[in-house]
């Protein structure tokens, strides 16, 4: 099995994690009744996705 030879140093293994950090998802906003929701996500507010209801909501 291939080993390192030296031991990897904090600066090394911190530059080569400066692009792991995670993004935050995005958010938009229903377009029936304004609540925020992730897109390509039914909203859980109407229970609408793309101008079709497909949840029953217990309200409304
Ligand atoms: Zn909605």
């Amino acid at each position: 099995m291939a080993v390192p030879k030296k031991k990897t140093s904090k600066a090394k293994k911190n530059m080569r994690r400066s692009h792991d950090a995670l993004t935050a998802t995005g958010l938009s906003t229903c377009s029936k009744c304004g609540a925020p929701k992730r897109s390509h996500r039914v909203c859980l507010e109407c229970g609408d996705y793309n101008g079709r209801q497909v949840l029953k909501t217990t309200e409304a």
